[in-house]
């Protein structure tokens, strides 16, 4: 979507934010942004050229002297003030997302809400940071480690969650002293810029927090970059697989997360209504464009009758309209060729129960919940990551064939299970080839002092996201063995030091 040339006039520019102001973009390349629920273009964003690219890296690199050298005590100061806007400006951000990405506002504010409890953690900056230290290691010599951070480091981010996932990024790479180039997703791009504003009045120098627009041409040009020491991926298998796979081959670290297909076994103990609330709420919930929606439900033995039925007795309560009307529960998908996509699968296998095709509104890019029963796993239903409001339902006679299903899965985002026996759910815990468990949570998205990340094909790379990990991503150490020794008691000795 790019040379967008017939825009309407009145639509916004979304320009890039470089050196700590907006900048409009120079290379003659844009795409074109839309409200989803309308289906009315409202934006035009600058596409950045390599060249483009380069002035953010540089801008950063220049900063990074100065932000790396700040003192830990300022630099959290800086972070309780970035809480502090955010929190305060949430409703704004939120309808930002709403208007591009098309989830419903009280969504958006919980998608910033769990953003911010990563900035909360990073406030506790000083205390991350601390090295460990060891006196006395060897007789007079004492061994301590340091955490320092890379230098430049880029976010290439996902169109499903505009401000949450750019703050899994930024917040620890900022907090640990590193300076940072944001690519957002082309097709929500707004809220990035404004956050980038909400920093700079915060007091993060120029520099220091950077934005560029795009598409290939500017990942390609952050993944070259010789001054970017690292880069943060979120979004599909194959961009995830492709970015580790360049920006390694360049010797950066990397983290890039990957696509998901998450299920949810439900046990035959299981209270069905509890079980089928949660299905039908992180299944779609955001339209199912979460890469922690419950796509797969799999009932395990009798269950399976009463389930699909209290499932498919919800589905006509969800009001699906426009995010930005009081009451919405499910908004538009983000694009019309994705809604065609995702509407493609309906009716090509299983059982169709409820059809969203045919209780949607007509303009933009609906897609009502829709419920398909007896998918089995060489279906394509099952195989794909289809990304929207479509919940498939798989029966299986036992548990371990259950366990065996997801195992099985190339993805491994999460998973959850549900039942009132703790015995098998902690057996399922132990089981399970999946990064993120729920025992009767649909949507195990960890609090931000553990990490974020998936196994298999939802991750490469060994750093999962935000938390400890992310610290840990965003720093590297440095040991430093020291003696203080009477100058007097010097003497040569070739041999190789020894601990005495
Ligand atoms: P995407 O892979 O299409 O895009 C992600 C980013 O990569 C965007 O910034 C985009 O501009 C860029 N990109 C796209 N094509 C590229 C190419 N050929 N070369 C270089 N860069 C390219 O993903 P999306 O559609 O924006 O987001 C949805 C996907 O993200 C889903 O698969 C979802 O599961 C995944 N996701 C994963 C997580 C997670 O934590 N594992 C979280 C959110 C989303």
């Amino acid at each position: 979507m790019t040379d967008v040339i017939d825009a309407p006039a009145d639509v916004a520019a979304i320009n890039h934010w470089l050196g700590g102001r907006a900048v409009a973009g120079s290379s003659g390349r844009s795409g074109a942004v839309f409200n989803p629920a309308t289906g009315a273009q409202t934006g035009v964003v600058d596409f950045a050229s390599v060249a483009e690219v380069d002035r953010a890296v540089q801008a950063a690199w220049s900063a990074f002297p100065e932000w790396r050298a700040l003192s830990l005590a300022r630099r959290a100061e800086i972070f309780f003030r970035i809480r502090e806007l955010v929190y305060a400006r949430r409703e704004e951000i939120a309808r930002l997302l709403t208007a591009e990405h098309g989830k419903v506002l009280s969504d958006a504010v919980g998608e910033v809400t769990r953003g911010l409890e990563v900035v909360e953690y990073c406030c506790g900056l000083p205390n991350l940071l601390k090295g460990e230290m060891s006196e006395q290691a060897s007789t007079g010599v004492d061994v301590y480690s340091i955490r320092q951070p890379l230098g430049v480091v880029a976010g290439i981010t996902p169109f499903n969650f505009p401000a949450m996932v750019p703050m899994w990024m930024w917040a620890p790479a900022l907090a640990c002293g590193n300076t940072f180039v944001l690519k957002p997703s082309e097709k929500d791009p707004s809220a990035s810029v404004y956050v980038a504003g909400l920093l700079a009045e915060a007091g993060v120098p120029a520099g220091v927090f950077n934005v560029v627009h795009g598409d290939k041409v500017a990942v390609d040009a952050l993944l070259e970059h010789r001054r970017v020491s690292a880069i943060s991926f979120v979004g599909s298998t194959p961009i995830a697989r492709y970015v580790y796979e360049r920006a390694t081959a360049a010797g950066k670290r990397c983290q890039a997360l990957g696509g998901a297909k998450n299920h949810m076994v439900v046990l035959p103990d299981a209270d069905v209504d509890m079980a089928a609330d949660a299905a039908v709420s992180a299944a779609y919930g955001s339209a199912g464009e979460r890469c922690m929606a419950v796509s797969l439900l799999v009932a395990v033995g009798d269950v399976a009758d009463p389930l699909v039925e209290a499932i498919k007795q919800r589905i006509p309560d969800v009001k699906v309209g426009d995010g930005a009307q009081p009451g919405t529960e499910m908004g538009p998908l983000i694009t019309r060729e994705h809604r065609d996509k995702v509407a493609s699968y309906i009716g090509a296998e299983g059982e169709v129960v409820v059809d969203g095709r045919e209780s949607c509104p007509a303009d933009g890019f609906f897609l009502g919940p829709t419920l398909i029963d007896r998918v089995t796993p060489e279906m394509k239903a099952y195989r794909d990551e289809i990304f929207g409001p479509v919940l498939s339902v798989t029966r299986v006679d036992t548990y371990d064939e259950a366990v065996r299903l997801v195992n099985e899965n190339p993805y491994g985002n999460g998973t959850a299970i549900f039942t009132r026996d703790g015995g098998v759910a902690r057996q399922f815990q132990f089981d399970i080839q999946v990064g993120m468990v729920g025992v009767n949570v649909p949507i195990p998205v960890p609090v931000a002092y553990y990490s974020f990340g998936g196994w298999k094909a939802s991750l490469f790379g060994d750093r999962h996201i935000y938390g400890p990990e992310g610290i840990d991503f965003y720093t590297r150490t440095k040991v430093v063995t020291a003696r203080w020794p009477d100058p007097a008691t010097s003497s040569v000795d070739l041999g190789f030091p020894q601990t005495r």
